[in-house]
């Protein structure tokens, strides 16, 4: 259907940071499927797992269990801090339903709302599109379910005059990601904390884009000096195979009784048995350590390039802030060029790449991307007006 713009590229193929397309040209992948493949694409232990477990035990429902889900739901667990349960899912949105279902069921008759952030982005189901803070998204979709409600991001005053009694939970990004690149503040977070425990509401993180090393640790919340009650994941945990997981507090994850929630597919071995995988190297790796280094030294590059007029972000989710509204055009010269990069914004260009991308595959894209910002913005920092045609 015509949910996307004409897509200019097919890609056949890819290894590591590098994509090739159908007429055989070589790209370097600086969007890695929108922050899904952190170890970079085809990587060998992630092919291997997906090879064995295609031909040992494909499904058998979650009325059984299966080796690969209980591994990857203790890993899960201990890097989140422990002392929860998890929900396996099929991707980012499925995720947050069930976050806000559990929210749901937790607070009970009469207390249900999810208060969320302007600027956010927690998926397209009916329900996450209503906690998603884009109200121009959801004109044409109305009406969407109730029980959703946003504050300005960042604003503590905001949140706190936005919880009365029929809110059962607080849902947030740390890094808001399709916003824009937009950190928290460990400030922010820490006072929501502490007015979602004075007023008895969860604290549910949306860890979909920013989980699993992404930011320079496991989870964005672990900068900001919170624990969460609920946190969701999906994107790098299958590294480009559909997974997604929602974690709980064990007391909040057993108000849940059988027939309360359930998905024929979400925690199958297929996509359990990648995601196993994906842990193991993410770990053996230190992704985190990595993406803070990496990280740290992609900004550097891309603060002295003419043009770029400020970087943010945190670890490998970094935005690159331009002179002028022109991120398609430069994202589109970046591409023409062989490098992918997304405009998040009109003014800015998303940079999310592999995690285990080195310094050499840095400098090259940050060349690429200097030429690309050159063609577009004149030497005095001025935006080239658009010529007739
Ligand atoms: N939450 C966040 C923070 C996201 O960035 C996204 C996707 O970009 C989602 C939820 C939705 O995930 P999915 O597209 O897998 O449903």
């Amino acid at each position: 259907m015509n949910t996307y713009p004409p897509q200019p590229v097919t890609f056949v193929r890819g290894e590591g940071s590098r994509l090739w397309d159908d007429q055989g040209r070589r790209y370097l992948d600086f969007l890695s499927g929108l922050a899904v493949t952190s170890l970079g694409h085809s990587h060998p232990a992630v092919a291997a797992a997906l090879c064995t477990q295609a031909s040992t035990l494909l499904h058998v429902s979650n009325l059984y269990g299966t080796e690969p889900q209980r591994d990857v739901a203790a890993t899960l667990d201990r890097l989140v801090g422990g002392g929860g349960r998890v929900f396996f899912c099929n991707s980012g949105a499925e995720a947050n339903e069930c976050a806000v279902k559990l929210a749901r069921k937790w607070g009970g008759r009469g207390k249900f709302a999810v208060v969320s952030a302007y600027g956010s982005f927690h998926g397209r189901t009916l329900a996450t599109l209503h906690a998603t803070g884009n109200p121009a998204k959801h004109e044409p979709f109305q009406p969407l379910p109730e029980g959703f409600r946003h504050v300005a991001w960042q604003d503590v005053d905001a949140l706190a005059a936005a919880i009365n009694p029929s809110v059962a939970a607080v849902l947030l990004e740390p890094v808001q990601g399709e916003g824009g690149v937009n950190p928290a503040t460990a400030e922010y977070f820490q006072a929501v904390r502490r007015l979602c425990d004075e007023r008895g509401v969860l604290f549910m993180v949306d860890e979909v884009q920013t989980g699993l090393g992404r930011t320079g640790r496991w989870f964005g919340f672990q900068h900001l000096g919170v624990q969460p009650d609920v946190v969701t994941v999906a994107k790098a945990l299958g590294n480009g195979v559909p997974i997604g997981a929602c974690w709980a507090r064990e007391a909040v994850a057993d108000v849940f009784e059988p027939g309360d929630h359930a998905t024929t597919f979400g925690g199958q071995p297929l996509a359990t048995a990648a995601a196993r995988a994906v842990l193991a190297v993410m770990e053996a790796e230190d992704v985190p350590a990595r993406a803070e280094a990496r990280g740290a030294y992609l900004v550097r590059a891309l603060e002295a390039i003419p043009g770029v007029r400020a970087v943010r972000g945190a670890g490998l989710l970094v935005a690159a802030e331009l002179d002028g509204p022109v991120a398609k055009q430069v994202a589109a010269g970046a591409l023409d060029g062989g490098l992918v990069v997304n405009p998040v914004t009109d003014t800015a260009l998303r940079l999310a790449p592999s995690l285990l991308v080195t310094e050499a595959e840095i400098d090259e894209a940050v060349t690429i991307l200097t030429g690309a910002i050159g063609a577009v913005i004149a030497p005095r920092g001025t935006v080239d007006a658009p010529q007739a045609r």
